[in-house]
């Protein structure tokens, strides 16, 4: 029975476990140490990451992991495959930006507006996205395995084919949005989600009306009556 996630892969585990039974990161975690940037650097860096994505030579792949971007101006920024691992982006401005496939597993982007963002198959395993704006956003097959979307604003946003095991969204405005039914198991929707034995007793009474159901149909049959 999941009682933590993983801040790894964003899977559910057990409080006390040493390591992840899903991905094998020795817990508890320790994120690496934040990275600092002045406004220049960001800009060379981000200017190099558009030559990678245009295939020219000289062209470096943006690696941010776990950068110290709090409130950080990135409006429409091109973002896309960048890594962005840990960083943190609380209180961001990352409106209109292109961020698909970008890894922001573990990013803290609490308060950040990513309004009409495009977040395509973007990795937010395990992000903290607690108020953050989504309003709009694109983030069809996006991963929201275990991150935080506490009252996050997610109207009329595109989250077709996204994940959201484990993902708390007590208070999530999904107002207009576009989903999938399927992507919502194993969600923490509201505060009696988190009773593991709830859970158990879901499964007991949905096992003992398949039998039911079984019987009613064929019980003659396996019987002999
Ligand atoms: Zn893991």
């Amino acid at each position: 029975m999941a009682e933590s996630i993983c801040p790894q892969c964003g899977k559910g585990i057990r409080a006390s476990a040493s390591f992840c039974p899903h991905c094998g990161v020795s817990l508890p975690f320790q994120p690496p140490r934040r990275v600092t940037y002045t406004p220049e650097h960001v800009q060379q860096l981000l200017a190099s990451h558009a030559q990678w994505l245009r295939k020219e030579t000289g062209g470096i792949k943006a690696s941010f992991q776990s950068a110290d971007f709090h409130g950080i101006d990135l409006n429409g920024a091109n973002l896309e495959k960048a890594d962005l691992e840990f960083a943190d982006l609380s209180g961001a401005q990352l409106r209109g930006a292109r961020l698909i496939g970008a890894t922001l597993s573990n990013a803290n982007l609490a308060g950040a507006d990513l309004s009409g963002a495009d977040l395509r198959s973007a990795s937010l395993f395990g992000a903290r996205l607690n108020g953050a704006r989504l309003h709009g956003a694109d983030a069809g097959y996006a991963s929201f395995g275990g991150a935080d979307l506490s009252d996050a604003d997610m109207q009329n946003a595109n989250l077709q084919g996204a994940r959201f095991d484990y993902a708390r969204m007590i208070g999530a405005n999904l107002g207009g949005a576009k989903v999938f039914l399927r992507a919502f198991e194993n969600t923490f929707r509201t505060e009696k989600d988190f009773h593991p034995m709830q859970k158990v007793s879901t499964y007991l009474i949905i096992a003992a009306v398949v039998v039911m159901v079984i019987l009613a149909l064929f019980g003659d049959a396996i019987f002999g009556g």
